[in-house]
């Protein structure tokens, strides 16, 4: 696997390899891997002849200043694991290779996505967001993507993202199923900064979403989600939100007439996690 800090000798590298007629899966993330990122990687290999991952913890996308400061970092192991899974080429940025300077945050026009959910809680999250992954994929220029569908939103974001930027529109996006550890916990890298007591309260949060699922059809909306804010309540979570909502538009629905997914945010001690679970 080749290292590459600079976003300049990145881009000469891979303008190279196009000119082989190599397609270029991508797979951005903010490092401490786990299986979720690395069956990305894998799923970019299946689909490409050359993948790029990236760790860069994105400044811009934090509304919290200490979650940015706390959030975790393993680069040695990341490493090891990208060289394991086979990823052909690591980009590691320093912040002025992403944000030079006099680089100036163009505004993203996301509706109602930006204000909604994760946007309502987060000010700031997604526009941020973006900023880096217009930086990172004008850098890479990547055939195809490769996202994971534990952060649903930001899959919306990212579709909308490169349906505004002509010239990102060729970008396929691959959205890659949740992974999750055996109790059903959505694997993040925030689990790490969980104690062992706050890892296990942690199933509640994909609990209650399967227990959602399962009674989509025969339970009303409002008592499902009445019952999930309980048992994350009774896990010790303080809960943002619980949202059963249509899988195209993320708007609230009152009934099971459509597809739908359901999602939920919530912080134990001072870690907030995010999952979500498609209905149908
Ligand atoms: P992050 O490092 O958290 O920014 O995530 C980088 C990429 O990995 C994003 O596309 C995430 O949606 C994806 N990802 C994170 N956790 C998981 C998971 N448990 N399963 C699948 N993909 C994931």
């Amino acid at each position: 696997m080749i290292i590459f800090k600079s976003a300049k000798e990145l881009s000469f590298y891979l303008q190279n390899a196009k000119t082989h007629s190599l397609t270029i899966g991508f797979v951005p993330t903010m490092g401490a891997l786990h299986e979720g990122h690395l069956s990305l990687i894998r799923q970019s290999k299946k689909h490409t002849q050359l993948t790029v991952g990236s760790i860069f913890i994105n400044p811009t996308q934090f509304n919290n200043q200490d979650d940015f400061k706390k959030y975790p970092v393993a680069i040695e192991k990341d490493i090891e694991q990208l060289i394991e899974s086979g990823c052909d080429v690591l980009f590691l940025p320093p912040v002025q290779e992403i944000y030079p300077e006099g680089y100036g945050p163009p505004y993203y026009e996301l509706g109602d996505l930006e204000t909604i959910l994760e946007g309502a809680y987060r000010p700031g999250h997604f526009q941020g967001v973006c900023q880096v992954m217009d930086r990172l994929l004008q850098i890479v220029t990547p055939d195809h993507l490769f996202m994971g569908q534990k952060d649903f939103q930001q899959c919306m974001v990212i579709t909308k993202l490169l349906s505004l930027q002509a010239q990102l529109n060729t970008i396929q996006l691959h959205i890659e199923p949740t992974r999750r550890e055996a109790d059903g916990v959505a694997m993040s890298s925030r689990n790490l900064r969980l104690t062992p007591c706050q890892r296990n309260a942690a199933i509640a949060i994909s609990k209650s979403l399967f227990f959602i699922k399962e009674n989509f059809k025969t339970m009303p909306v409002d008592v499902l989600k009445k019952e999930a804010f309980i048992q994350l309540k009774n896990a010790g979570f303080v809960t943002d939100y619980v949202a059963i909502c249509n899988m195209q538009t993320l708007m609230p629905v009152a009934n099971a007439d459509q597809p739908a997914v359901a999602l939920i945010a919530a912080t134990i001690g001072n870690v907030r996690l995010i999952d979500n679970l498609l209905l149908d």
